[in-house]
């Protein structure tokens, strides 16, 4: 389950150190020292998941947390709040805050690890291999195939990660912009007619079993996936 996470820290060393573990996870690692770094990076592109450290210089760990739970866009993104810190009371507000989780330092990689898989399979399933199925439609992440109605059923890549988003936030409308966000990772340099390229082609490939009349476009707001189709 390799995730980008922007991990943002300022003491050099301890970014080497949480930044190579998580490397040697599998993971891509993106670099910030302070929270107006990160708020740099967060508007390119949105990450799988935020590591912030709560005592940064300028804007504190715990206001950015805050911050990213306000905007609409950035709301969803599991946040997880480094500390030395380890009173009731700090770990109040850093929940309060908008936090999924919280660590304190020291910690061992093994337990950073185990924490980012947790609040991943709580917060993104659509980041974990677990097999998802609906409505006689089954996607397993792992070995990537799709069936629908016991039928194999051949997704280009693109199309798989769009499915298996849908597949995980299902009966919702997600907009042009919050599926380049979600499934490209990437809402800035890609056109919103991708996404109804990819779509058509989602909905080609579904086509064999009939599960095409899953994916509802919305006028006006954007697509969804449904068990019911109207
Ligand atoms: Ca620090």
């Amino acid at each position: 389950m390799p995730a980008n996470i922007l991990l943002v820290e300022d003491e050099p060393a301890i970014q080497e150190l949480i930044a190579v573990n998580l490397e040697h996870a599998g993971h891509h690692v993106i670099r910030a020292k302070d929270a107006e770094g990160a708020l740099g990076v967060v508007r390119s592109a949105l990450p799988d998941l935020l590591l912030i450290d709560w005592m940064l210089p300028g804007i504190s760990g715990l206001a950015l947390a805050r911050q990213l739970r306000q905007e609409e866009r950035t709301r969803q993104i599991p946040i997880i709040l480094l500390t030395a810190r380890a009173t009731e009371a700090d770990k109040v507000a850093g929940l309060e805050a908008g936090a999924d989780d919280y660590v304190t330092k020291p910690f061992s990689p093994r337990e950073l690890l185990a924490r980012i898989k947790a609040v991943l399979r709580r917060r993104a399933p659509q980041m974990t291999d677990d097999p998802v199925e609906l409505a006689g439609l089954r996607l397993d992440p792992e070995t990537h195939r799709v069936f629908g109605a016991q039928r194999a059923l051949d997704l280009g890549p693109t199309e798989f990660r769009l499915l298996h988003f849908f597949m995980t936030h299902a009966e919702r409308v997600h907009s042009r912009a919050q599926l380049l966000d979600q499934v490209w990772g990437d809402h800035v340099f890609v056109e919103e007619r991708t996404v109804d390229v990819h779509i058509r082609r989602l909905r080609k490939s579904l086509e064999p079993s009939g599960h095409d009349r899953l994916i509802e476009t919305v006028r006006g707001a954007g697509y969804r996936l449904t068990a019911s189709p109207a």
